[in-house]
């Protein structure tokens, strides 16, 4: 059965009073879901957080560099994650394709940093609403997912989780509907199986973002390809951000 997860990417927010704070509400929140949760704070908490005892909450990076260590000034190393006990990174998210100008072919050099460093990568991929609108949005998808993903091997993508993150419904209050999410999950998996086999694109969770809240979070997750979300803004707040943990 593939992991149900709940990943909260904290972006470029919080100083670090309300970093920790945050941090320690996620901390004692008892959940009774079986979900994995995973916060991505900024990478300069990441070090803390990870000696901290985490009852529940794996730690995630929001980029990582695509060499292996050397002299790149301001980077860091899938190594350096692995070294302090985070277990996924995001890679490929849309405002790191935007405005780093991000190609899919860094994202793959990035899988494979991570792979090989043992974390797991968190791989973003989405359409823009030029593309929605113009209905070449599954192209786009495929496109991505063809260049940063399908050069590794079965065991190898059974180690990846996928988000689907609209970049029309990211931080705009829109979300896709819970039809939109479940046409292009479905649509994700059957390009996995294509390439893979049934199993194995059975084995992938396949995250949905994109303005995912409390209050839509359940008809989201109700669909049998969204296997949780990456949540942005609803997870900078504990309760609703636990609020949506609790919508499985
Ligand atoms: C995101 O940036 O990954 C995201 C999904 O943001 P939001 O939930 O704020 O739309």
């Amino acid at each position: 059965m593939r992991k149900r997860i709940v990943a909260g990417n904290w972006k470029m927010n919080m100083n670090n009073s309300d970093a920790q704070a945050l941090f320690e509400s996620l901390n004692t929140t008892k959940t009774v879901s079986s979900t994995e949760i995973i916060i991505a704070p900024p990478s300069l908490y990441l070090s803390e957080f990870a000696s901290k005892k985490c009852k529940q909450i794996y730690l995630a990076a929001q980029n990582c560099s695509d060499n292996e260590n050397g002299a790149y000034t301001g980077e860091i190393s899938a190594s350096m994650l692995y070294s302090i006990g985070v277990k996924y990174c995001l890679v490929g998210h849309s405002e790191r394709r935007q405005y780093q100008k991000e190609s899919d072919l860094l994202l793959k050099q990035k899988v494979n940093a991570l792979l090989k460093n043992k974390v797991i990568p968190i791989f973003c991929c989405g359409e823009n609403l030029d593309k929605r609108k113009s209905g070449d949005f599954y192209q786009v998808i495929q496109g991505q997912i063809e260049n940063s993903l399908f050069h590794l091997t079965d065991s190898q993508i059974k180690e990846v989780v996928i988000a689907y993150e609209p970049i029309w419904a990211i931080g705009t209050g829109v979300t896709a509907s819970s039809g939109q999410a479940q046409e292009i999950h479905a649509f994700i998996r059957s390009l996995l199986v294509e390439k893979y086999s049934l199993q194995t694109a059975d084995e992938i969770s396949i995250l949905y973002g994109g303005s995912c809240k409390a209050s839509n979070a359940k008809e989201l997750f109700m669909n049998r390809d969204v296997d949780g979300g990456l949540i942005g803004g609803a997870a900078l707040d504990a309760d609703s951000f636990s609020a949506i943990i609790e919508s499985f």
